[in-house]
């Protein structure tokens, strides 16, 4: 067996303790053998996490990864606009290559700032796998579909395309990948495809991940067209279900949270894109309260505009206050749990939690940081005011991914040089 030990550090708990301890894991199997003192001098490597926090891997719930490509590419638009008049023909001119470049600059992001894995809607999905078997970090993807605008055929062979990528591709990357059916979201795929191909993802045993009640402009069609609230519409058609997760549900009424919670649907939280996008906000605590089960992610670069699950997190604890009038609302303790354990049980990977046992899925936090100085709740401190820079040495499925802000499995100036010179090619061709 080889092993690998973290010591020193202060390590966070499942139920939000935090004590002084070493973590021993066992790199063959991914998993952590165990968390205690005095274990110090068993390990072949051995990572110094003195003055550090050692937290579970921040599990980024929702987003487009190769979006890095266009981050300050088009800003400031609502989104209908922005989509359509922006990301669609930018994205239409993406080659593989783009997609390979966007998806090794985003996933250096997110290694440099603790996150262990992600879930992600785009295409040319080949092209991520191979990004997540080169970096080490886990992900959930999927293919992401959109009907609008195209053929029947061309409709088609895209929901076709969406359930044959996440049949091909579960478990690669030696299992750090995992897939889903991805529906871009209830108004850009047709009725029709959705009752076609939601009942075959089902029978494959494919969970199912999409938008959902992102903008007004979700909510007021499917009312008008179907009489029926777009998480009725989309209960009624079999997208409702307990390992199924939908992005941003930020306009969803009290009939539509009590769907969410009765389904064991799970919402991912994305504030910074909400923001941005001035789309609205989210009823986090209102969720929470229900006993929905809440992730958080960074959406696309483009509408964030960085990968940061720290910036997430007080993003999330900040907004959900002014959401609810109330400052005790989303408190620091919520928001650790929706970085971790929260959006790892959205996306049905077991990480998110420091225990015996579980997958090896870990960052440590330097807290020799003017802005974590005293410590008085390090809870508090990961919610409200670390920030990526912070993070020491990011491990995933018992790899370390980054030790000392080194990152060791992505060359990290040829991985910015390739996406500086695909964005610069892409740009040249999009406006040609
Ligand atoms: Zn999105």
């Amino acid at each position: 067996m080889t092993t690998l030990e973290i010591t020193g550090g202060a390590v966070l708990g499942p139920d939000a303790t935090v004590e002084r301890a070493d973590v021993l894991v066992d790199q063959d199997a991914g998993t952590i053998l165990e968390i205690g003192s005095e274990l110090e001098g068993m390990a072949d490597e051995t990572l110094d996490a003195a003055g550090s926090l050692v937290t579970p891997g921040f599990v980024n719930g929702h987003t487009h990864v190769a979006m890095t490509l266009l981050r300050g590419y088009a800003d400031d638009k609502p989104l209908e606009a922005w989509l359509r008049e922006d990301i669609w023909p930018a994205e239409g001119a993406m080659a593989p290559e783009d997609i390979r470049a966007g998806a090794e600059l985003g996933i250096l992001e997110m290694i440099k700032g603790g996150t262990t894995a992600f879930a992600d809607m785009y295409f040319e999905v080949p092209e991520i796998v191979a990004a997540v078997e080169e970096s080490g970090v886990r992900a959930v993807l999927g293919h992401g579909i959109v009907t609008v605008g195209k053929d029947g055929d061309a409709a088609r062979a895209d929901a076709a395309e969406s359930l044959a990528v996440a049949e091909e591709f579960d478990g690669a990357a030696g299992g750090r990948v995992s897939t889903v059916f991805a529906p871009h979201s209830l108004t850009t795929v047709g009725a029709s495809y959705l009752e076609e191909f939601v009942p075959k993802a089902r029978d494959a045993g494919v969970p199912i991940h999409y938008h959902a009640n992102e903008t007004e402009d979700e909510v007021t069609p499917i009312v008008d067209e179907h009489e029926v609230r777009p998480l009725e519409y989309a209960a009624e058609r079999g997208l409702l279900e307990a390992e199924d997760f939908v992005a941003h549900g930020v306009h969803v009424d009290k009939r539509e949270i009590e769907l969410l919670a009765e389904a064991g649907t799970s919402v991912i939280h994305c504030p910074a894109s909400n923001m941005k996008l001035a789309s609205g906000i989210a009823p986090v605590q209102r969720l929470l309260d229900a006993g929905v089960t809440v992730g958080l992610g960074t959406d696309g670069a483009a509408s964030n505009n960085d990968l940061s699950m720290l910036d997430e997190a007080r993003d999330a604890a900040m907004l959900g206050k002014l959401a609810a009038s109330d400052a005790s609302a989303v408190a620091a303790e919520s928001v650790v749990k929706m970085l971790t354990a929260g959006s790892a049980d959205a996306l049905g990977i077991e990480s998110g939690r420091l225990e015996p046992g579980a997958p090896a899925d870990l960052a440590v936090i330097d807290l020799e940081k003017p802005h974590l100085v005293p410590a008085h709740d390090l809870v508090s401190h990961l919610a409200y005011a670390a920030e990526a820079g912070d993070v020491r040495h990011t491990i995933c499925d018992g790899a370390v991914l980054m030790a000392d802000r080194e990152v060791r499995t992505l060359d990290e100036p040829r991985v910015l040089e390739r996406a500086r010179e695909g964005a610069a090619a892409l740009s040249d061709r999009t406006e040609q």
